[in-house]
């Protein structure tokens, strides 16, 4: 069987999605680019996380042609193979409807910095791309052009996308996106949220680079 890992992880972290909270019943998809082989590995359509098998993960290349697999791919493998055509370090893609991100989706408002963790994408403000259709070529297109250097997009009337350098990176980006979107929403409940300025969220970007502890070598 072909990407045997990434079909494990892509299980593995399809049940932590789920038990989260980040996406109920079916919504949400994930996937896995492994850049050697040129092939991604992405949750099967419409089965829940719980019932999914590494064997019902499906292989395909980044040409829409499926290279391995009995069930058919998500609905959102354009939006998947979109992200690794146009970010040459993505490696992993989480895609969620997660609560509060889509509260901001469906009024179209992007994620703005009243928190810093919003600095995780690589940028101040989290885009939301304008509404298409789920599982269109549209919305793949659009929600890689509203993008642009963000790792995080909001899509309209729907969700949420994150990229990684592998999926823990892509799913604690999703966590942190949602935690923003959450503090954003309560915040506006009660006032005014203070946005921070570009220059605040420069330096946060800054020191992210070496936030934690030192990669081993
Ligand atoms: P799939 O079950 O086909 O992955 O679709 C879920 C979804 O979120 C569509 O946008
Ligand atoms: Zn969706």
């Amino acid at each position: 069987m072909l990407l045997q890992e990434e079909r494990g992880q892509i299980v593995e972290y399809g049940k932590k999605m789920s038990a989260d909270g980040l996406s109920t019943g079916t919504s949400g998809n994930i996937s896995i680019y492994n850049s050697e082989k040129s092939l991604m590995a992405i949750s099967p359509s419409g089965v829940g996380y719980f019932d999914t098998t590494p064997e019902d993960v499906v292989v395909m290349d980044l040409e829409a042609n499926v290279v391995e697999g009995t069930k058919k791919p998500s609905s959102e493998w354009a939006l998947h193979t979109a992200m690794y055509k146009t970010k040459p370090d993505c490696r992993a893609v989480v895609h969620a409807h997660s609560m509060y991100c889509t509260v901001f989706a469906v009024l179209n408002q992007p994620l703005k910095a009243v928190h810093y963790v919003i600095g995780d994408a690589g940028v101040a403000t989290i885009p939301c791309a304008p509404y298409k259709t789920f599982g269109s070529k549209e919305l793949a297109e659009a929600a890689s052009e509203a993008c642009g250097k963000s790792d995080a997009v909001l899509l309209a009337n729907h969700g949420m996308l994150a990229c990684g350098k592998d999926l823990k990176g892509a799913y604690g980006l999703a966590c942190g996106m949602e935690f923003c979107a959450e503090v954003q929403y309560r915040a506006m409940c009660i006032g005014d949220p203070v946005v921070l300025s570009d220059e605040e969220m420069e330096h946060v970007m800054i020191k992210f680079k070496s936030y934690g502890q030192a990669k081993e070598k």
